[in-house]
Protein backbone atom coordinates (compact mmCIF):
# COMPACT_ATOMS: atom_id res chain seq x y z
CA UNK A 1 0.00 0.00 0.00
CA UNK A 2 2.69 2.52 0.94
CA UNK A 3 4.70 1.46 -1.91
CA UNK A 4 1.93 2.08 -3.99
CA UNK A 5 1.60 5.84 -3.35
CA UNK A 6 4.92 6.21 -2.92
CA UNK A 7 5.82 5.48 -6.73
CA UNK A 8 2.88 7.52 -7.73
CA UNK A 9 4.78 10.51 -5.64
CA UNK A 10 7.45 9.29 -6.71
CA UNK A 11 6.44 9.58 -10.58
CA UNK A 12 5.25 12.90 -9.84
CA UNK A 13 8.13 14.38 -8.02
CA UNK A 14 11.48 12.83 -9.17
CA UNK A 15 12.39 15.99 -11.00
CA UNK A 16 14.66 17.19 -8.26
CA UNK A 17 17.00 14.88 -5.75
CA UNK A 18 18.73 16.36 -3.76
CA UNK A 19 21.54 13.85 -2.08
CA UNK A 20 23.51 13.88 0.89
CA UNK A 21 24.80 11.02 3.78
CA UNK A 22 22.52 12.34 6.44
CA UNK A 23 19.26 13.88 6.02
CA UNK A 24 18.43 15.07 9.70
CA UNK A 25 14.61 15.77 9.77
CA UNK A 26 14.22 18.05 12.99
CA UNK A 27 16.19 21.36 13.62
CA UNK A 28 15.70 21.52 17.45
CA UNK A 29 18.92 20.74 19.84
CA UNK A 30 18.93 17.35 18.90
CA UNK A 31 19.24 17.98 15.22
CA UNK A 32 21.20 21.04 15.14
CA UNK A 33 24.17 19.28 17.64
CA UNK A 34 24.08 16.22 15.39
CA UNK A 35 24.40 18.35 12.48
CA UNK A 36 27.44 19.80 13.67
CA UNK A 37 29.12 17.07 14.80
CA UNK A 38 28.77 15.52 11.44
CA UNK A 39 29.95 18.08 9.76
CA UNK A 40 33.39 18.78 12.12
CA UNK A 41 33.79 15.37 10.98
CA UNK A 42 33.04 15.70 7.19
CA UNK A 43 29.83 14.25 6.44
CA UNK A 44 27.55 15.67 4.13
CA UNK A 45 24.54 16.51 5.71
CA UNK A 46 20.77 18.26 5.44
CA UNK A 47 19.26 19.66 8.02
CA UNK A 48 15.06 20.62 7.54
CA UNK A 49 12.71 22.05 9.88
CA UNK A 50 8.89 22.60 9.05
CA UNK A 51 8.60 25.12 11.29
CA UNK A 52 9.80 28.83 9.64
CA UNK A 53 11.43 30.24 12.22
CA UNK A 54 13.65 28.51 15.26
CA UNK A 55 11.76 28.59 18.32
CA UNK A 56 11.69 31.65 20.71
CA UNK A 57 10.40 30.33 23.91
CA UNK A 58 13.07 29.35 26.43
CA UNK A 59 11.31 25.68 27.41
CA UNK A 60 14.73 23.25 28.57
CA UNK A 61 17.31 25.71 30.75
CA UNK A 62 19.42 23.29 32.25
CA UNK A 63 22.79 22.16 30.32
CA UNK A 64 24.31 19.67 31.99
CA UNK A 65 28.09 19.07 32.63
CA UNK A 66 28.24 16.03 30.01
CA UNK A 67 26.73 18.13 27.58
CA UNK A 68 29.44 20.74 28.13
CA UNK A 69 32.14 18.42 28.10
CA UNK A 70 30.94 17.04 24.77
CA UNK A 71 30.93 20.63 23.52
CA UNK A 72 34.47 21.52 24.50
CA UNK A 73 35.31 18.45 21.93
CA UNK A 74 33.32 20.21 19.11
CA UNK A 75 35.43 23.76 20.28
CA UNK A 76 31.88 25.26 21.81
CA UNK A 77 32.30 24.93 25.20
CA UNK A 78 33.53 28.12 26.57
CA UNK A 79 31.20 30.09 24.41
CA UNK A 80 28.40 28.37 25.85
CA UNK A 81 29.33 28.95 29.32
CA UNK A 82 30.35 32.75 28.78
CA UNK A 83 26.67 32.93 27.29
CA UNK A 84 24.88 31.23 30.33
CA UNK A 85 24.62 31.26 33.79
CA UNK A 86 26.42 28.96 36.35
CA UNK A 87 24.96 27.78 39.43
CA UNK A 88 26.22 26.49 41.75
CA UNK A 89 23.57 25.23 44.39
CA UNK A 90 20.12 23.42 45.23
CA UNK A 91 17.76 23.88 48.08
CA UNK A 92 15.55 22.25 49.10
CA UNK A 93 12.13 23.35 50.90
CA UNK A 94 9.34 21.66 52.85
CA UNK A 95 6.04 23.32 54.00
CA UNK A 96 8.14 26.93 53.34
CA UNK A 97 11.04 26.17 55.34
CA UNK A 98 14.70 25.58 54.14
CA UNK A 99 15.71 21.53 55.07
CA UNK A 100 18.72 21.37 52.45
CA UNK A 101 21.31 23.08 50.78
CA UNK A 102 24.33 21.34 48.94
CA UNK A 103 26.99 23.37 46.79
CA UNK A 104 27.29 21.60 43.42
CA UNK A 105 31.20 22.86 43.24
CA UNK A 106 31.49 20.44 46.46
CA UNK A 107 29.57 18.00 45.00
CA UNK A 108 31.62 17.54 41.14
CA UNK A 109 34.73 18.85 42.18
CA UNK A 110 37.65 16.40 40.68
CA UNK A 111 34.60 14.92 38.07
CA UNK A 112 34.41 17.29 35.41
CA UNK A 113 35.70 20.29 34.14
CA UNK A 114 32.29 21.63 34.32
CA UNK A 115 30.98 21.14 38.06
CA UNK A 116 27.88 22.74 37.93
CA UNK A 117 24.57 23.06 35.93
CA UNK A 118 24.41 25.70 33.35
CA UNK A 119 21.37 27.91 32.80
CA UNK A 120 20.70 28.92 28.70
CA UNK A 121 17.85 29.14 27.69
CA UNK A 122 17.15 26.86 24.51
CA UNK A 123 15.99 29.13 22.23
CA UNK A 124 19.04 31.19 22.87
CA UNK A 125 21.35 27.92 22.68
CA UNK A 126 19.37 26.85 19.43
CA UNK A 127 20.25 30.35 17.64
CA UNK A 128 23.92 29.44 18.95
CA UNK A 129 24.00 26.28 17.75
CA UNK A 130 22.37 27.09 14.44
CA UNK A 131 25.17 30.18 13.87
CA UNK A 132 27.72 27.73 14.55
CA UNK A 133 26.24 25.56 11.82
CA UNK A 134 26.26 28.44 9.45
CA UNK A 135 30.18 29.17 10.25
CA UNK A 136 30.50 25.82 8.71
CA UNK A 137 28.69 26.88 5.77
CA UNK A 138 25.53 24.48 6.50
CA UNK A 139 21.85 26.07 7.08
CA UNK A 140 19.09 24.96 8.03
CA UNK A 141 16.58 24.05 5.18
CA UNK A 142 12.92 26.01 6.54
CA UNK A 143 10.27 25.75 6.53
CA UNK A 144 10.81 22.44 5.07
CA UNK A 145 8.70 19.43 6.27
CA UNK A 146 9.29 15.75 5.91
CA UNK A 147 6.48 13.91 4.29
CA UNK A 148 7.10 10.45 4.03
CA UNK A 149 10.05 8.13 3.20
CA UNK A 150 11.21 4.69 2.26
CA UNK A 151 13.70 2.95 3.08
CA UNK A 152 15.28 0.82 -0.43
CA UNK A 153 18.28 -1.23 1.27
CA UNK A 154 20.56 0.63 0.14
CA UNK A 155 19.27 4.10 0.87
CA UNK A 156 16.81 6.49 2.01
CA UNK A 157 14.65 8.50 -0.13
CA UNK A 158 12.71 10.53 1.62
CA UNK A 159 9.61 13.30 0.16
CA UNK A 160 10.34 17.09 1.36
CA UNK A 161 7.61 19.75 0.96
CA UNK A 162 9.29 23.31 0.90
CA UNK A 163 8.80 26.70 1.92
CA UNK A 164 6.84 27.40 -2.01
CA UNK A 165 4.49 24.18 -1.64
CA UNK A 166 6.64 22.40 -3.94
CA UNK A 167 7.41 19.11 -2.70
CA UNK A 168 11.10 17.24 -3.79
CA UNK A 169 12.85 14.09 -2.93
CA UNK A 170 15.99 13.86 -0.96
CA UNK A 171 18.35 10.70 -1.23
CA UNK A 172 20.15 10.04 1.64
CA UNK A 173 22.47 6.55 2.96
CA UNK A 174 20.84 7.53 6.74
CA UNK A 175 17.00 9.56 7.65
CA UNK A 176 17.92 10.99 11.47
CA UNK A 177 14.05 11.34 13.38
CA UNK A 178 15.15 14.64 15.28
CA UNK A 179 11.41 16.17 14.95
CA UNK A 180 9.93 15.85 18.07
CA UNK A 181 7.82 14.22 20.32
CA UNK A 182 5.38 13.89 17.47
CA UNK A 183 7.70 12.71 14.95
CA UNK A 184 6.76 11.49 12.05
CA UNK A 185 9.80 9.55 11.39
CA UNK A 186 8.66 7.17 14.35
CA UNK A 187 4.90 6.94 13.15
CA UNK A 188 6.33 5.67 9.79
CA UNK A 189 8.34 3.01 11.15
CA UNK A 190 5.07 1.66 13.51
CA UNK A 191 7.88 1.39 16.60
CA UNK A 192 5.04 2.43 18.97
CA UNK A 193 5.49 5.29 21.51
CA UNK A 194 4.66 3.37 24.68
CA UNK A 195 3.96 4.47 27.98
CA UNK A 196 1.50 7.60 29.64
CA UNK A 197 0.87 10.71 30.66
CA UNK A 198 0.53 12.14 34.27
CA UNK A 199 -3.31 13.78 34.96
CA UNK A 200 -1.88 16.46 36.34
CA UNK A 201 -1.45 19.80 34.31
CA UNK A 202 1.84 21.45 34.89
CA UNK A 203 2.71 25.41 34.56
CA UNK A 204 6.33 26.44 33.14
CA UNK A 205 6.53 30.26 33.56
CA UNK A 206 9.56 33.00 33.59
CA UNK A 207 9.08 35.41 36.00
CA UNK A 208 10.81 38.78 37.17
CA UNK A 209 9.82 38.69 40.94
CA UNK A 210 11.51 39.17 44.94
CA UNK A 211 11.86 36.97 47.72
CA UNK A 212 14.30 34.66 49.36
CA UNK A 213 14.24 31.59 46.49
CA UNK A 214 15.45 35.19 44.00
CA UNK A 215 19.55 34.11 44.42
CA UNK A 216 20.47 32.47 41.33
CA UNK A 217 20.52 29.00 43.12
CA UNK A 218 18.07 26.09 42.30
CA UNK A 219 15.04 25.64 44.86
CA UNK A 220 12.54 22.39 44.70
CA UNK A 221 9.83 23.00 47.37
CA UNK A 222 7.72 20.42 48.42
CA UNK A 223 4.59 20.46 50.34
CA UNK A 224 1.33 18.79 51.02
CA UNK A 225 -0.67 20.03 48.43
CA UNK A 226 2.28 20.15 45.54
CA UNK A 227 5.77 20.79 44.51
CA UNK A 228 7.67 24.17 43.35
CA UNK A 229 10.79 24.31 41.27
CA UNK A 230 12.47 27.61 41.05
CA UNK A 231 15.17 27.76 38.14
CA UNK A 232 17.40 31.37 38.43
CA UNK A 233 18.29 32.94 34.63
CA UNK A 234 20.54 35.46 33.90
CA UNK A 235 19.54 38.77 34.66
CA UNK A 236 18.61 40.53 38.06
CA UNK A 237 15.39 39.20 39.96
CA UNK A 238 14.40 36.78 36.81
CA UNK A 239 13.80 32.90 37.47
CA UNK A 240 11.67 30.16 35.92
CA UNK A 241 8.85 28.73 37.96
CA UNK A 242 7.80 24.72 37.09
CA UNK A 243 4.26 23.95 39.32
CA UNK A 244 0.90 22.20 39.05
CA UNK A 245 -2.16 24.79 38.12
CA UNK A 246 -5.24 24.26 40.84
CA UNK A 247 -7.34 21.15 40.64
CA UNK A 248 -10.49 22.89 38.98
CA UNK A 249 -8.48 24.18 36.47
CA UNK A 250 -6.40 21.40 35.27
CA UNK A 251 -9.72 19.89 33.82
CA UNK A 252 -10.80 23.07 32.35
CA UNK A 253 -11.72 23.12 29.01
CA UNK A 254 -10.46 26.86 28.47
CA UNK A 255 -7.26 28.76 27.65
CA UNK A 256 -5.40 28.30 31.14
CA UNK A 257 -4.02 31.73 32.72
CA UNK A 258 -1.41 32.66 35.69
CA UNK A 259 -4.62 33.19 37.78
CA UNK A 260 -4.99 29.41 37.66
CA UNK A 261 -1.69 28.02 39.27
CA UNK A 262 -1.76 26.72 42.80
CA UNK A 263 -0.65 29.54 45.09
CA UNK A 264 0.18 27.96 48.02
CA UNK A 265 3.65 26.90 47.94
CA UNK A 266 4.65 30.09 45.88
CA UNK A 267 3.31 32.13 49.30
CA UNK A 268 4.96 29.80 51.56
CA UNK A 269 8.47 30.42 50.32
CA UNK A 270 7.67 34.13 50.06
CA UNK A 271 7.88 34.99 46.80
CA UNK A 272 6.23 38.50 45.15
CA UNK A 273 5.58 38.27 41.13
CA UNK A 274 6.36 41.54 39.81
CA UNK A 275 6.00 40.47 36.11
CA UNK A 276 5.18 37.31 34.42
CA UNK A 277 6.99 36.99 30.87
CA UNK A 278 5.96 34.01 29.33
CA UNK A 279 3.51 31.59 30.49
CA UNK A 280 2.56 27.73 29.43
CA UNK A 281 0.53 24.97 30.48
CA UNK A 282 1.36 21.59 29.24
CA UNK A 283 0.52 17.59 30.14
CA UNK A 284 3.88 15.68 30.93
CA UNK A 285 4.03 12.60 29.20
CA UNK A 286 6.53 9.31 30.24
CA UNK A 287 7.11 7.42 26.59
CA UNK A 288 9.98 5.63 25.28
CA UNK A 289 9.55 4.21 21.79
CA UNK A 290 10.01 1.07 21.23
CA UNK A 291 12.79 1.15 18.60
CA UNK A 292 15.22 3.50 18.05
CA UNK A 293 16.37 2.47 14.94
CA UNK A 294 14.54 0.20 12.01
CA UNK A 295 16.96 -0.15 8.70
CA UNK A 296 18.41 2.94 7.98
CA UNK A 297 16.75 5.47 10.05
CA UNK A 298 16.85 6.34 13.48
CA UNK A 299 15.16 7.95 16.63
CA UNK A 300 16.88 10.69 18.64
CA UNK A 301 15.98 13.25 21.17
CA UNK A 302 12.19 13.79 22.14
CA UNK A 303 11.20 12.05 18.81
CA UNK A 304 12.52 8.60 20.97
CA UNK A 305 12.12 9.38 24.48
CA UNK A 306 10.10 12.01 26.41
CA UNK A 307 9.40 12.06 30.05
CA UNK A 308 9.29 15.17 33.11
CA UNK A 309 11.42 18.11 33.29
CA UNK A 310 12.61 16.33 36.92
CA UNK A 311 16.17 16.77 36.87
CA UNK A 312 16.44 18.92 33.49
CA UNK A 313 18.09 15.75 31.98
CA UNK A 314 15.44 15.53 28.76
CA UNK A 315 17.12 17.97 26.18
CA UNK A 316 20.25 16.75 27.65
CA UNK A 317 19.33 13.29 26.47
CA UNK A 318 18.57 14.14 23.44
CA UNK A 319 21.82 15.60 23.06
CA UNK A 320 23.79 12.48 23.87
CA UNK A 321 21.93 10.73 21.89
CA UNK A 322 22.85 13.07 18.82
CA UNK A 323 26.65 12.36 20.16
CA UNK A 324 26.23 8.57 20.53
CA UNK A 325 24.70 8.22 16.48
CA UNK A 326 27.04 11.09 15.10
CA UNK A 327 30.36 9.27 15.38
CA UNK A 328 28.52 6.02 14.19
CA UNK A 329 27.36 7.66 11.37
CA UNK A 330 30.70 8.82 10.32
CA UNK A 331 32.70 6.16 11.07
CA UNK A 332 30.58 4.23 9.23
CA UNK A 333 30.34 6.81 5.79
CA UNK A 334 34.09 6.64 6.63
CA UNK A 335 35.21 2.99 6.23
CA UNK A 336 36.29 4.16 9.83
CA UNK A 337 34.64 0.96 11.65
CA UNK A 338 32.07 -1.78 10.67
CA UNK A 339 29.19 -0.82 10.06
CA UNK A 340 28.32 -3.18 12.58
CA UNK A 341 29.18 -0.09 15.04
CA UNK A 342 25.51 1.36 14.60
CA UNK A 343 23.96 -1.37 15.46
CA UNK A 344 24.59 -0.39 19.17
CA UNK A 345 22.98 2.86 19.18
CA UNK A 346 20.01 1.59 20.07
CA UNK A 347 21.15 -0.93 22.55
CA UNK A 348 23.19 1.70 24.07
CA UNK A 349 20.88 4.60 24.14
CA UNK A 350 17.67 3.13 25.04
CA UNK A 351 19.09 1.49 27.96
CA UNK A 352 19.53 4.62 29.30
CA UNK A 353 16.47 6.36 28.06
CA UNK A 354 14.23 3.47 29.83
CA UNK A 355 16.05 4.25 33.08
CA UNK A 356 15.94 7.33 32.92
CA UNK A 357 12.22 7.31 32.37
CA UNK A 358 11.45 5.21 35.45
CA UNK A 359 13.66 6.71 37.63
CA UNK A 360 11.73 10.42 36.97
CA UNK A 361 8.77 8.92 36.84
CA UNK A 362 9.31 7.73 40.50
CA UNK A 363 10.53 11.11 41.61
CA UNK A 364 7.67 12.96 39.54
CA UNK A 365 5.13 10.52 41.38
CA UNK A 366 6.30 11.47 44.71
CA UNK A 367 6.43 15.06 44.04
CA UNK A 368 3.20 15.80 42.54
CA UNK A 369 0.88 12.67 43.81
CA UNK A 370 -1.93 13.81 45.88
CA UNK A 371 -2.06 10.43 47.98
CA UNK A 372 -1.51 10.27 51.06
CA UNK A 373 1.50 8.33 51.29
CA UNK A 374 3.39 10.14 49.17
CA UNK A 375 1.99 13.33 51.04
CA UNK A 376 3.41 11.31 54.45
CA UNK A 377 6.99 11.34 52.69
CA UNK A 378 7.06 14.46 50.92
CA UNK A 379 6.22 16.53 53.90
CA UNK A 380 7.91 13.85 56.90
CA UNK A 381 10.66 11.97 55.18
CA UNK A 382 12.42 14.28 53.11
CA UNK A 383 13.46 17.20 55.48
CA UNK A 384 14.84 14.18 57.51
CA UNK A 385 16.61 11.91 55.13
CA UNK A 386 17.63 14.54 52.34
CA UNK A 387 19.99 16.85 54.62
CA UNK A 388 21.35 13.69 56.26
CA UNK A 389 22.06 12.73 52.53
CA UNK A 390 23.39 16.12 51.12
CA UNK A 391 26.01 15.67 54.55
CA UNK A 392 27.74 12.52 53.18
CA UNK A 393 30.10 13.52 50.53
CA UNK A 394 29.96 10.41 49.05
CA UNK A 395 26.17 10.88 48.65
CA UNK A 396 26.64 14.41 46.97
CA UNK A 397 29.56 12.44 44.92
CA UNK A 398 26.63 10.26 43.37
CA UNK A 399 24.37 13.21 42.96
CA UNK A 400 26.30 15.32 40.68
CA UNK A 401 27.22 12.23 38.94
CA UNK A 402 23.91 11.33 38.39
CA UNK A 403 22.30 14.54 37.62
CA UNK A 404 25.16 15.68 35.37
CA UNK A 405 24.98 12.51 32.87
CA UNK A 406 28.84 11.71 33.80
CA UNK A 407 27.44 8.58 35.66
CA UNK A 408 26.06 7.13 32.21
CA UNK A 409 27.75 4.29 30.78
CA UNK A 410 27.91 1.62 28.51
CA UNK A 411 29.19 -1.59 30.20
CA UNK A 412 26.81 -4.03 28.46
CA UNK A 413 27.54 -2.57 25.33
CA UNK A 414 28.77 -5.30 22.34
CA UNK A 415 31.13 -2.34 21.74
CA UNK A 416 32.66 -2.84 25.83
CA UNK A 417 35.26 -4.93 26.01
CA UNK A 418 37.70 -5.25 29.03
CA UNK A 419 37.74 -6.93 32.06
CA UNK A 420 36.39 -5.51 35.74
CA UNK A 421 38.17 -2.99 37.69
CA UNK A 422 37.67 0.25 38.57
CA UNK A 423 37.39 1.67 35.05
CA UNK A 424 36.02 -0.90 33.19
CA UNK A 425 35.08 -0.84 29.26
CA UNK A 426 31.75 1.01 28.32
CA UNK A 427 32.59 3.71 31.19
CA UNK A 428 32.94 7.64 30.27
CA UNK A 429 36.46 8.21 30.42
CA UNK A 430 37.55 9.94 34.22
CA UNK A 431 38.37 13.43 33.48
CA UNK A 432 41.75 13.85 34.65
CA UNK A 433 44.67 16.63 34.96
CA UNK A 434 47.70 15.57 33.79
CA UNK A 435 50.21 18.32 34.89
CA UNK A 436 50.50 19.37 38.74
CA UNK A 437 50.20 23.12 40.01
CA UNK A 438 48.38 25.37 38.18
CA UNK A 439 48.99 24.26 34.88
CA UNK A 440 45.22 23.22 33.69
CA UNK A 441 46.21 20.90 30.88
CA UNK A 442 44.25 17.51 31.10
CA UNK A 443 43.23 13.98 29.45
CA UNK A 444 39.82 15.53 27.57
CA UNK A 445 41.97 17.91 25.55
CA UNK A 446 42.53 15.08 22.72
CA UNK A 447 39.32 14.57 22.52
CA UNK A 448 38.69 17.18 20.12
CA UNK A 449 39.96 15.01 17.28
CA UNK A 450 36.37 13.83 17.12
CA UNK A 451 38.47 10.14 16.51
CA UNK A 452 39.86 7.08 18.15
CA UNK A 453 42.13 7.57 20.41
CA UNK A 454 44.40 5.34 22.87
CA UNK A 455 45.70 6.43 26.63
CA UNK A 456 48.27 5.39 28.68
CA UNK A 457 48.58 6.37 31.75
CA UNK A 458 51.76 5.31 32.88
CA UNK A 459 54.48 4.06 30.03
CA UNK A 460 53.67 2.59 27.28
CA UNK A 461 55.07 -0.99 25.79
CA UNK A 462 56.95 -0.73 22.59
CA UNK A 463 54.88 -3.43 20.95
CA UNK A 464 52.20 -0.65 21.88
CA UNK A 465 53.46 2.16 20.45
CA UNK A 466 54.41 -0.19 17.23
CA UNK A 467 50.48 -1.21 17.19
CA UNK A 468 49.16 2.29 17.33
CA UNK A 469 51.70 3.55 14.35
CA UNK A 470 50.96 1.02 12.09
CA UNK A 471 47.27 1.49 12.59
CA UNK A 472 47.76 5.05 12.15
CA UNK A 473 44.98 5.72 15.46
CA UNK A 474 46.78 8.40 17.74
CA UNK A 475 48.39 7.19 20.81
CA UNK A 476 48.44 9.90 24.38
CA UNK A 477 50.55 8.47 27.11
CA UNK A 478 50.36 10.83 30.18
CA UNK A 479 53.05 10.82 33.08
CA UNK A 480 51.08 8.98 36.17
CA UNK A 481 50.33 10.58 39.02
CA UNK A 482 48.78 9.11 41.93
CA UNK A 483 45.46 11.36 41.53
CA UNK A 484 44.88 9.22 38.26
CA UNK A 485 44.20 5.80 40.65
CA UNK A 486 41.40 7.74 42.70
CA UNK A 487 39.98 8.53 39.14
CA UNK A 488 39.83 4.75 38.50
CA UNK A 489 42.70 4.36 35.67
CA UNK A 490 45.10 2.18 36.11
CA UNK A 491 49.10 2.48 35.70
CA UNK A 492 50.20 1.64 32.13
CA UNK A 493 46.83 -0.31 31.25
CA UNK A 494 45.84 0.24 27.52
CA UNK A 495 42.59 2.37 27.03
CA UNK A 496 41.31 2.74 23.29
CA UNK A 497 38.78 5.75 23.79
CA UNK A 498 35.68 6.24 20.97
CA UNK A 499 35.25 9.53 19.72
CA UNK A 500 32.68 10.37 22.11
CA UNK A 501 35.27 9.88 25.22
CA UNK A 502 34.07 6.89 26.48
CA UNK A 503 36.09 3.54 26.81
CA UNK A 504 35.41 1.12 24.07
CA UNK A 505 38.15 -1.59 25.07
CA UNK A 506 40.51 -1.24 28.40
CA UNK A 507 43.31 -3.89 29.07
CA UNK A 508 45.20 -3.46 32.06
CA UNK A 509 47.78 -6.30 30.69
CA UNK A 510 49.17 -3.20 28.96
CA UNK A 511 49.55 -5.45 25.95
CA UNK A 512 48.79 -4.44 22.46
CA UNK A 513 46.95 -8.10 22.26
CA UNK A 514 43.60 -6.95 23.36
CA UNK A 515 43.62 -3.77 21.37
CA UNK A 516 44.59 -5.44 18.25
CA UNK A 517 41.86 -7.13 18.17
CA UNK A 518 39.25 -4.97 19.49
CA UNK A 519 40.60 -2.91 15.88
CA UNK A 520 39.92 -5.89 14.21
CA UNK A 521 36.62 -6.79 15.10
CA UNK A 522 35.74 -3.56 14.74
CA UNK A 523 37.23 -2.68 11.58
CA UNK A 524 38.51 0.51 13.78
CA UNK A 525 40.68 3.27 11.49
CA UNK A 526 41.53 6.74 12.39
CA UNK A 527 40.18 9.07 10.01
CA UNK A 528 43.28 10.97 10.00
CA UNK A 529 44.41 7.95 8.68
CA UNK A 530 42.73 7.87 5.47
C1 LIG B 1 6.96 24.30 27.65
C2 LIG B 1 8.15 23.40 27.64
C3 LIG B 1 9.05 23.45 28.70
C4 LIG B 1 10.14 22.58 28.73
N1 LIG B 1 11.01 22.64 29.76
C5 LIG B 1 12.07 21.80 29.79
C6 LIG B 1 13.04 21.85 30.82
O1 LIG B 1 12.94 22.66 31.73
N2 LIG B 1 14.08 20.97 30.78
C7 LIG B 1 14.23 20.04 29.76
O2 LIG B 1 15.21 19.27 29.73
N3 LIG B 1 13.34 19.98 28.77
C8 LIG B 1 12.27 20.83 28.76
N4 LIG B 1 11.39 20.78 27.74
C9 LIG B 1 11.61 19.76 26.72
C10 LIG B 1 12.65 20.20 25.72
O3 LIG B 1 12.22 21.39 25.13
C11 LIG B 1 12.81 19.06 24.70
O4 LIG B 1 13.31 17.92 25.40
C12 LIG B 1 13.76 19.42 23.57
O5 LIG B 1 13.26 20.49 22.82
C13 LIG B 1 13.92 18.21 22.66
O6 LIG B 1 14.70 18.57 21.56
P1 LIG B 1 14.54 17.83 20.17
O7 LIG B 1 15.50 18.52 19.26
O8 LIG B 1 14.66 16.37 20.37
O9 LIG B 1 13.05 18.09 19.71
P2 LIG B 1 12.30 19.47 19.43
O10 LIG B 1 12.93 20.59 20.18
O11 LIG B 1 10.86 19.21 19.65
O12 LIG B 1 12.59 19.74 17.89
C14 LIG B 1 11.94 19.02 16.89
C15 LIG B 1 11.95 19.86 15.62
O13 LIG B 1 11.47 19.06 14.55
C16 LIG B 1 10.65 19.86 13.71
N5 LIG B 1 9.76 18.95 12.98
C17 LIG B 1 8.75 18.22 13.47
N6 LIG B 1 8.20 17.47 12.48
C18 LIG B 1 8.89 17.74 11.34
C19 LIG B 1 8.81 17.28 10.01
N7 LIG B 1 7.88 16.39 9.61
N8 LIG B 1 9.68 17.78 9.09
C20 LIG B 1 10.64 18.68 9.47
N9 LIG B 1 10.74 19.15 10.72
C21 LIG B 1 9.90 18.68 11.66
C22 LIG B 1 9.94 20.80 14.67
O14 LIG B 1 9.51 21.98 14.02
C23 LIG B 1 11.04 21.08 15.70
O15 LIG B 1 11.77 22.25 15.40
C24 LIG B 1 10.32 21.64 27.68
C25 LIG B 1 9.42 21.62 26.61
C26 LIG B 1 8.35 22.50 26.58
C27 LIG B 1 7.40 22.45 25.42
Amino acid sequence: MLRGRWRAHWRRYNGAVKNCDVLIAGAGPTGLVLALWLTRSGVCVRIIDKAAEPGTTSRALGVQARTLEFYRQLGIAEQVVDRGLKFAAANLWVKGRQVGHVRFGDMGVGVSPYPYMLIFPQNEHERFLIDRLAELDVRVERPTELLGFEDRGEHIIARLKRADGIEETCQAAYLAGCDGARSIVREQLATGFPGGTYAHMFYVADAEATGPVMNHELHVALDDAGFLAVFPMKGEGRARFIGTVTDSAATATRTLEWSDVSTQVIARLGVKFERINWFSTYHVHHRVAAHFRVGRAFLLGDAAHIHSPVGAQGMNTGLGDAINLAWKLAAVLQSCASPKVLDTYEPERITFAKRLVASTDRAFQLVTSDGPIARWIRVHVVPRLMPALFKLASMRRLMFRTISQTAINYRHSALSSGPDGTLRAGDRLPWVKVAAGTDSSDNFAPLSSLDWQVHVYGAPAATLVDLCNARGIALHAFAWRDEMRDAGLAQDAVYLVRPDGYVGCADRGASADALAHYLDTWNVRSRLAH
